[in-house]
Order: C-alpha cells, then sequence, then structure tokens
C-alpha cells in the first residue's frame, strides 16, 4: 500500500484557509506521474472570519505570481491598491514633543566603497549634508508621497519601478481564493467540525462534521482562526504568548469612506495613539482603518472614544467592533499529523502586516517538507524550528519599534519600552547597535522577513543615533557620497516622472475584463487539464 499523502484536508475558509489550498494546490499536484493529491476545505457556514487583514507585504507579489494570476484582475476582483512603504507617524517625538514620521518603503539602500550607504549619509549629514534619511537614501520616495503607483496599467505583471505589496480587501481575497482554488481542483465543504477524533497514538483520525458525518483525515491543516480548534483544543499543544514583549492584545476596527477628491495613498500609515497605534489601509473604494491597543492601559469604552474622536466620526456612526487579540504561537505548529496555518499557529500585531506573509512562508515550507503517511519527526522538527525562528524574528522587529520610542506622554509608551519588556535577542543587538549599524551578520537568515536595512531604516527614522559619529564612519571622506546623492536624486526624478498617480492607474485597470486561465464561475467544472497544465508549468519556477 502506498505510504504517500493522497488527502490534506484543511479546516478553516478564512485567507489562511484558502492561500493553503491554493499554494498547495500549485505546488503540488498536475506535474508528476502521481495522482494528485486531494485537497479539501472544510469552512463553517456558521462561524465567520475575523475579516481584517488588508495589508500585505511583498512576498504577495511572488505568491500570485506562483499561482500564474494576473496581477490586474487580482486587483480588480479584491479592490486591491498598492502599497509601497509604511509611513510612521506620532511614535517618537522631537525636543518639542512634536510628532516624528518616517517612511519604511520596500527598497534598500546600497553599499559604497564597502561600507553601507547610511554611514556615509551620516557623516555628510554632519557635515551639513541633506537631512532627511528617507528621502536621501529612497529614491522611490518622491513618488510615493505624492500618491503614484510603482506599474502603468499596461505594463508587464508583477514588473513595477520599484517594489511593492498590496492592500486588499479580505473577504474579497478569501472569495477570489475561493475561485481560484476551486476552479483548480480543490474540494469545498461547507460544514462545521463538530469533534477532533484521535487515534492511539494521538494522531487525528478523523473529523466529525455536523452534515457529512466522520471525516477520515490523513493531514489535517488547522486554519481556523485565534481559537485553534484541532491545534490548540483537541491536541493540547500549548500556547507561548508573547504579552510579556508585546502589550497590545486588542484592536478596533471600522471602515470609511474615502475623502472626496482626495488622492488615493499608495503605502499604509501607522500612527502612535494613546495606548496602541492605529492603521489606515487605503482601498481602491475605501478606507479600512483600526486601533491597536492594550487592554491594561485603555478599557474598551476608552479606545474608542479616542479612536472615534480620532477619525472625527459621524455621531450615528456604528462603533468600531472590538477584536480581542491572542498574541504569540503555538509552542509547535506541526503536531503529529496536524499543521497549525494563520491565526491558529500563531500573530504578532499587524504593525508591519507580517500575518498572510507567515501564512505564505509555511505553505511553501510545507511543499519543501511534505511528508509521507509516517509523518517524520525530523520533518516536523526542522519545520518547527523555522516556523518558530521566524516568529520570534518577527516580535523582535515589532519590539524594536516600541523599544526605540522616546514618548513620555502615556503610561502605555514608558512601559513599553521598559528594559524587562525587551527580549535579549533584540536588546543585545540594539546594544551593539549602539557603536555600529545593523548588519547583515546580526539580521539577515535565510528565512529573515526584515534584513538589516529594514532594522535601519526603523533607527534612522526614530533618530536613534542622533548626532553621534560610529566608528566605522572613520574611514569614510565627507565628499564621497556627493556623486551618489546626485544620482539618487536623477533616479528619484526618473521615478517621479514615470509613476502615473495611484486612483488612475486603478480606474484603468478596473476598466478592462480579464480571463484568468481557470474558470472563473462559482461552482463550474474545474478547468480543462492540459489548460492546468500549460498554466502550472509556466507558474512555478
Ligand atoms: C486586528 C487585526 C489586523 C490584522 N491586520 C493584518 C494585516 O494588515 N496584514 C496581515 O498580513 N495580517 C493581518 N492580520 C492577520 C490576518 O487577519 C490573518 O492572518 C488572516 O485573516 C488569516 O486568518 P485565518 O484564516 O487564520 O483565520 P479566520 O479569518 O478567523 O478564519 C477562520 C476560519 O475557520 C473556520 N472555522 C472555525 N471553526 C470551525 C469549525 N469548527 N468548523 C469549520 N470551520 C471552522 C471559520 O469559519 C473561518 O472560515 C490582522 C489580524 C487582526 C486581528
Amino acid at each position: 500500500m502506498s505510504n504517500r499523502v493522497q488527502h490534506v484536508t484543511i479546516v478553516g475558509g478564512g485567507t489562511a484557509g484558502w492561500l493553503a489550498a491554493g499554494i498547495l494546490n500549485a505546488g503540488l499536484n498536475r506535474r508528476c506521474e502521481e495522482e494528485d493529491v486531494r485537497i479539501t476545505v472544510i469552512e463553517s457556514p456558521n462561524i465567520p472570519t475575523v475579516g481584517v487583514g488588508e495589508a500585505t507585504t511583498i512576498s504577495m507579489n511572488l505568491t500570485l505570481n506562483q499561482l500564474n494570476l494576473d496581477e490586474r484582475d487580482f486587483l480588480k476582483q479584491c479592490n486591491g491598491s498598492f502599497k509601497c512603504a509604511v509611513k510612521f507617524a506620532n511614535w517618537n517625538h522631537n525636543a518639542d514633543g512634536g510628532p516624528i514620521d518616517f517612511w519604511h518603503p520596500f527598497s534598500r539602500p546600497g553599499y559604497l566603497y564597502g561600507h553601507n550607504a547610511t554611514y556615509h549619509f551620516m557623516k555628510l549629514r554632519r557635515a551639513g549634508g541633506p537631512q532627511d534619511y528617507g528621502d536621501a537614501m529612497f529614491p522611490s520616495l518622491k513618488a510615493i508621497k505624492d500618491c503614484r503607483a510603482p506599474r502603468q496599467a499596461e505594463g508587464k505583471d508583477y514588473d513595477g519601478l520599484f517594489p511593492y505589496a498590496y492592500h486588499l480587501d479580505a473577504g474579497l481575497f478569501a472569495d477570489y481564493m475561493t475561485m481560484y482554488a476551486t476552479n483548480t481542483g480543490v474540494e469545498h465543504v461547507r460544514d462545521d467540525v463538530t469533534a477532533v477524533n484521535l487515534d492511539e497514538r494521538g494522531f487525528v483520525k478523523s473529523l466529525t462534521l455536523k452534515e457529512h458525518g466522520d471525516w477520515p483525515v490523513e493531514l489535517v491543516l488547522d486554519c481556523t482562526g485565534f481559537k485553534g480548534l484541532i491545534i490548540k483544543e483537541a491536541l493540547g499543544e500549548p500556547f507561548r504568548p508573547y504579552s510579556e514583549h508585546l502589550l497590545c492584545d486588542k484592536a478596533l476596527a471600522v471602515q470609511i469612506p474615502h475623502q472626496e477628491g482626495a488622492p488615493l495613498e499608495s503605502y499604509t500609515t501607522s500612527t502612535g495613539m494613546n495606548a496602541g497605534w492605529s492603521w489606515r489601509v487605503p482601498l481602491y473604494t475605501r478606507l479600512g482603518t483600526g486601533y491597536v491597543f492594550s487592554s491594561a492601559f485603555a478599557t474598551d469604552d476608552e479606545a474608542i472614544r479616542e479612536f472615534r474622536q480620532y477619525l472625527n466620526l459621524p455621531e450615528d456612526h456604528p462603533d468600531p467592533r472590538v477584536i480581542p487579540m491572542r498574541i504569540g504561537r503555538s509552542r509547535r505548529s506541526w503536531v503529529k499529523n496536524c499543521i497549525a496555518v494563520g491565526l491558529a499557529g500563531g500573530f504578532i500585531e499587524p504593525l508591519e502586516s507580517t500575518s498572510i506573509h507567515f501564512t505564505q512562508m509555511a505553505l511553501r515550507w510545507l511543499i519543501d517538507f511534505f511528508p509521507d503517511k509516517e509523518m517524520s519527526p525530523a520533518l516536523a522538527r526542522h519545520y518547527n524550528k523555522v516556523t518558530c525562528d521566524l516568529y520570534e524574528d518577527i516580535r523582535d522587529f515589532i519590539v524594536l519599534h516600541y523599544a526605540t520610542s522616546n514618548r513620555t506622554d502615556t503610561p502605555f509608551w514608558i512601559e513599553a519600552r521598559q528594559p524587562s519588556r525587551i527580549p535579549d535577542s533584540i536588546g543585545e543587538r540594539l546594544e551593539l547597535w549602539r557603536h555600529k549599524l545593523p548588519g547583515a551578520l546580526e539580521c539577515n537568515h535565510n528565512w529573515s522577513l526584515f534584513e538589516s536595512w529594514n532594522y535601519i531604516d526603523v533607527l534612522m527614522g526614530k533618530e536613534w543615533y542622533g548626532d553621534r559619529a560610529l566608528p566605522a564612519e572613520d574611514a569614510i571622506a565627507v565628499d564621497d557620497f556627493k556623486e551618489a546623492l546626485a544620482q539618487m536624486a536623477q533616479q528619484a526624478d526618473r521615478i517621479y516622472a514615470s509613476a502615473p498617480a495611484h486612483r488612475d492607474v486603478l480606474t484603468q485597470i478596473r476598466a478592462n475584463d480579464y480571463r484568468p486561465w481557470y474558470n472563473p464561475v462559482p461552482g463550474a467544472a474545474p478547468a480543462a487539464m492540459d489548460e492546468i497544465a500549460d498554466a502550472a508549468a509556466s507558474a512555478i519556477a
């Protein structure tokens, strides 16, 4: 009897469940002599998805490209927009107590004469050179600040003037992925899992479904959201909270219309509030906004009052909904024959929009680590190690934003940067970075989402170094950087001249109809096998 896993059951039909179905189906099926792995998504018709999660990282471009999806169709179907940077406002204050803003784009400054260009910038700045780090070092920023898009409507898909990610409507994206997955062969069962049945080894043997009865399981993905129906409730895998390090544990979410006539921002904004921070995600059709806060420092009513005032919501506008957040990770994501993906596996506050990125990585890794029915503990162990490393790495990068804040105006901001809140893994690096800029050795692992230049951007944006000279600058001649700066300024002008207005380009894209290579009809039969094979062959590089 074949030991091959022939059936993967995915429980949960949120962003994690459907992304998992799409990525696994594209990665596992249709290109080998063996029969396809059957993939089923079981989705409760009664339990809603979390309904948030609308900003992505640049890994989404790669995923959509690998699935061979038309970028313009995706943007149209999901009311999507381009995300080219995160703007941070009011995370730090200047000497007068006024807010400092800084930008975190997806581009990276290079090297000059063996030194990170930021060293050159710092030395030249002290000698009277350009003062704003972002403006000087990121040629794309001039266009981004003016709400420009990174590509033309008619340009090549996934190929921008500068790097970008997307904003998307979470509900529409789940529908879009459902359409893609079900039309390429994924089975969709709308039913509630009412029991998880284990065998004598503690493996998940079957699920009991309310309507469909007993559902045998070979490999199951738990994508049931924060509750972790299988990994936590049935298998009892402990949860490792990050509440010691990250104080925010609730969010308010609300959707509001765009201001009439205002340009469409091509960036996410994160603004420091009294007990946390607020996100602002501009979709084509509306703004998604929310307030991530710490319940130890604001009650729901206080947070709602502050947020309503901040947004200037009219009195008849309903209160934003309150979403409790479980911050941390499952001790292991892969236990026996269950792998927890999405919120079921863990969640770190959405400051840098990392959760959907995490789901994509989990699936790429699963394809690489795909088991047979034996469920080798060696595969699970290594998968769990990289998963845990990525969680801790992202946690550290998020903690960095709080640890380097200098706000003293509310108890939340003072508490959030107390040394006891800062994990050693980032505390020790911050100590090191008093003497040097973050470098690849301390930051860049092959699974890292955030590399040294991301850390540098936050430290520079928050004026962490002030006017201090770092030892590495001794070897730099002040004039060395002037020519490079002039070239970057010219590049900024060139990009600016070529980058179309964000709203205009999306309007043009949305005016066309696109015919995906799969048959995009709800409930339709899967596309012909040769059509799928052709598309899939060009999809996964
Ligand atoms: C406030 C907030 C803001 C966020 N912002 C971002 C962001 O900007 N960027 C980002 O990348 N991520 C963000 N996230 C995370 C993002 O929302 C999630 O990663 C993403 O939505 C995936 O969620 P999920 O599919 O794991 O869970 P859910 O959306 O909760 O889906 C769970 C699914 O499980 C099903 N289910 C549950 N129980 C059963 C059962 N018994 N039987 C059958 N089915 C069941 C439900 O019906 C549902 O379909 C944010 C999260 C929060 C809380």
